[in-house]
């Protein structure tokens, strides 16, 4: 913005004379110290300058004109310089050093050629000097930028300067006098300021550049609501032209929004000069939309909006609320418990409580807690287990949803419990759903335990199954049908078609023979009925003429899981081998002395045919399981309905046959274990046993059924430790078939107690009960085989008979014996005792 305004007519040159110069030079001659005065350092440099080396010549011949401006140049406080003469030789005040810079031309610009001088701007300032010196007419220069090496650099300078043209005496123009401005630092100012005015229009242009391309859409109103810009977005999403709207109120454009909330919002940003953002939801000129809003106030009182379309967010946000609703209403009509909690955490940020923030109707119900909702767990539940909190506390950390069965003594219930987290992880919320299972937990440990039970005593019959060798068969209900006999049994009575059928309709032969009134009374009381050496006259071929057999057998109530007398169990052994034997041996000994070793000989024989026997016995014990194992799958394959449909009286019929067939199996089995011990061929391993050791081991495995019966189970203490001679597994079966037995004999509230003894180097091991006791003359009877004694037959005992019997035979194998007390009604105790040490 340099401004050379041209020349002004300021000094315009006017040739003059002068009267004076024959007075002037009839003066004396001028001396430097009165042409230069003054104590400024440009006068003192002119008083010292040499002048008659330039063209000036000795400041004596000075003309009276030049005299005069060089005092005035070095009078003034104004920047001043003269070029005098054709040489242009110069000479300036002290005011114009600062111009030349530091280390610059000063001084040696002093009495110099201005050519010499301005080597640098010479182009620009000859050609001005020489116009004045030619016209006589002064020119102006305003804000004239005229680089200049100054300060060791060429640096920008602008300055406003005037040159004149000054008269000699003679009336020409003798120089040119410059009176000047350095004007930079104005200048450089004004460069910035114009800089940052550019600056200033060009975000300007960015701004509305932005808007124009920003996907927000956008209106810019006047204080009328008169529409002054419309952006591309807005254009797009209106479906119009700006030029359409351009001009029109926002009234006019869109009459819709007269009226409207967004009128409101838009007169208030006006009237206010404030800000509004505002969710509207806009329905008019084919337009629904749910709009997002920020309305401004503008610099000239009008408004600028920007708004968005948010109906996608807003309906979402509507589903999520109708969804919400939905789940309410799924919750409160839930039958389980639900309710969402809020965990609270110390200052270490343990888990250490939880408040409830929601519950459902059910929540009551399911956790007994009324008023839950706001408090917290330990206020309302005070002494909860911290299990609860960590539980919860880890859901609300890690997100990770838990299910869990988990009782609480505080609140005496056990729950089955699913929890996961619900809200922002920082909100520590989880939900829960629950429902109280102490009951049915209680069912369902009974079902263990009984099934526990269960899978002993199966294992137990498949032991005694494996060596089962006696003849078997079930007959079930009144007609006693046989539902099932063994191969010894088959062997027995010749193989014909039984299974189905009658017993005396199979067996016509048996009619006769008092068994029908004998199986009757089984069916009837429940009293098994036990035949040694009986004669049974039987057709073992069809047609064949009758066979006498000699049998021992029993013949067992069979009763159902409900109680019920199902039908009768014929288990025993054909004995007629032994039978013969023993009558000849009988005949033999009383026929003479003389036969003692004949005797003696069939003795033996009668002993191989016991052992053929025991062998026999051995391999048919497979030859039963397998018919029984088929019995117990093929029910089983047929209830799963692998064989089609079952009707449920069907299912309720394969429920008795597996019943049956479980428990056939477990007569079986102890009575072939029985048999085992008859013959001889059980083996002992017998080593030190710590007595306390077996006596715990015993009691821990009896204790749920002593529990589950209510009784008290003790072990006293020895007074000394003792170790029993025996084989450690034989000694536990035989304490826990005496526990078992007190258990099952003592009434609900009795008590049992172990206890032991030393005496005569042998251990004794007593089990004490409160039970029902055993009447005097049955208390050596217990010890054979299928005898029980019934006290009670409105209430029968599980069992064969069988317990003690082979309890006392594993004593006697390991060189004890086993023995018992009773009191009738009072209570019973069994004393075992073996050989032992006390230490
Ligand atoms: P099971 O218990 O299988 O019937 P056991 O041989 O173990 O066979 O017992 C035979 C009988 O002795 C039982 O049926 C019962 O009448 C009687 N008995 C055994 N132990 C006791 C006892 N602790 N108290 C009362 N009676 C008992």
């Amino acid at each position: 913005m340099s401004a050379l305004r041209g020349r002004t007519g300021d000094h315009r040159g006017v040739k003059r004379t002068t009267s004076d110069d024959h007075t002037t030079s009839a003066r004396p001659a001028p001396t430097p110290a009165a042409i230069f005065p003054g104590d400024g350092e440009m006068a003192a440099l002119c008083r010292a300058f040499d002048w008659s080396t330039t063209p000036l010549g000795p400041v004596a011949g000075w003309s009276q004109s030049l005299r005069t401006t060089v005092g005035i140049v070095l009078g003034s406080r104004n920047p001043m310089f003269i070029w005098w003469g054709p040489e242009l030789i110069q000479l300036y005040n002290d005011a114009y050093r600062p111009s030349f810079g530091a280390e610059g031309r000063h001084p040696r610009a002093l009495g110099m050629r201005g050519e010499q001088c301005w080597t640098d701007i010479w182009s620009t300032i000859g050609p001005q000097i020489a116009d004045v010196r030619a016209t006589g007419e002064g020119t102006w220069h305003e804000d004239q930028l005229i680089p200049i090496e100054r300060n060791g650099r060429l640096e920008d300078v602008w300055w406003t300067y005037s040159y004149g043209p000054v008269f000699d005496d003679d009336g020409t123009i003798g120089g040119v006098l410059v009176v000047c401005q350095e004007t930079t630092r104005r200048m450089l100012s004004e460069r910035d300021r114009e800089r940052l005015v550019a600056l200033t229009a060009r975000a300007e242009r960015r701004a509305t550049s932005v808007i124009e391309q920003v996907s927000d859409e956008h209106l810019t109103l006047d204080s009328e609501f008169r529409i002054v810009a419309v952006n591309a977005a807005a254009e797009r999403s209106l479906g119009v032209t700006r030029d359409t709207l351009l001009g029109r109120t926002h009234w006019e454009a869109f009459p819709a929004s007269a009226g409207s909330e967004a009128e409101r919002q838009y007169r208030y940003v006006v009237a206010e000069r404030r800000e509004a953002h505002f969710t509207h939801h806009y329905l008019g000129e084919g337009y629904d939309r749910h709009l997002e809003i920020d309305a401004y106030p503008t610099d000239e009182g009008g408004i600028a909006i920007f708004w968005r379309n948010v109906s996608d967010r807003v309906l979402s946000l509507r589903a999520v609320r109708d969804s919400e609703a939905r789940y309410r209403a799924l919750f409160d009509s839930l039958d389980e418990g639900f309710c969402v909690l809020e965990l609270l955490f110390d200052a270490e940020d343990r888990p250490v409580d939880y408040r409830f923030l929601e519950a459902n109707p059910a929540f009551m119900l399911q956790s007994g807690l009324s008023d839950a909702r706001g408090r917290t767990a330990r206020e309302l539940i005070p002494g909860l287990e911290s299990h609860w909190f960590e539980t919860y506390g880890r859901v609300a950390r890690t997100g990770e949803p838990i299910r869990f069965e988990s009782s609480s003594d505080a609140m005496g219930r056990r729950f089955d419990l699913y929890a996961f987290r619900v809200g922002l992880p920082e909100e520590h919320k989880v939900a829960v759903l629950f429902k109280d299972v102490t009951a049915s937990h209680a069912a369902e440990r009974e079902r263990e335990r009984l099934a526990t039970a269960l899978e002993v005593e199966r294992s137990r019959l498949a032991y005694v199954f494996e060596r089962a060798p006696f003849f078997l068969a079930v007959l079930r209900g009144p007609a006693h049908v046989f539902e099932l006999a063994n191969n010894a049994y088959y062997e027995l009575v010749g193989h014909r078609e039984l299974i189905g059928r009658g017993a005396f309709d199979a067996l016509p032969e048996m009619l006769e023979q008092g068994f029908q009134a004998q199986l009757d009374s089984v069916l009837s009381t429940g009293d098994p009925f036990v035949g040694r050496t009986v004669p049974v006259r039987v057709a073992r071929t069809p047609g064949a003429p009758l066979e006498e057999r000699f049998v021992d057998f029993t013949f067992l109530p069979l009763i159902e899981a409900d109680g019920q007398r199902a039908g009768v169990i014929v288990h025993g052994s054909d004995v007629t081998e032994h039978e013969l034997a023993r009558r000849e041996i009988e005949r033999l000994l009383v026929e003479s002395e003389r036969s003692r070793s004949e005797g003696e000989a069939l003795r033996a024989e009668a002993e191989a045919a016991n052992r053929t026997k025991s062998e026999f016995l051995a391999v048919m014990s497979h030859e039963l399981r397998t018919p029984l194992n088929a019995i117990g799958g093929y029910a089983e394959l047929m209830e799963m309905g692998i064989r089609g449909p079952v009707t449920p009286m069907q299912r309720e019929d394969l429920q008795r046959i597996q019943t049956s067939q479980r428990h056939l199996l477990g007569l079986i089995n102890e009575v072939l274990n029985y048999a085992k011990l008859e013959t001889g061929s059980v083996e002992y391993k017998l080593v030190d046993v710590p007595v306390r050791e077996a006596m715990t081991a015993a009691e821990s495995l009896v204790a749920p059924q002593a529990r589950a019966r209510g009784l008290a189970l003790t072990i006293a203490a020895c007074a000394v430790p003792l170790i029993a001679r025996a084989d450690a597994e034989k000694l536990r079966q035989i304490l826990v078939n005496l526990l078992s037995n007190a258990v099952k004999f003592t009434e609900r509230g009795g008590r049992i107690e172990m206890s032991c003894g030393f005496e005569d180097s042998r251990v004794a091991i007593h089990v004490r009960d409160t039970g029902i006791g055993i009447p005097a003359d049955k208390l050596e009877v217990v010890f054979d085989p299928f005898v029980q004694v019934r006290a009670d037959l409105t209430r029968p005992y599980e069992g064969t008979g069988l317990g003690l019997a082979i309890s006392r035979d594993l004593a006697r194998g390991m060189g004890g014996e086993l023995t018992a007390e009773s009191s009738f009604g009072v209570g019973s105790t069994f004393t075992l005792v073996l050989p032992g040490t006390a230490s």
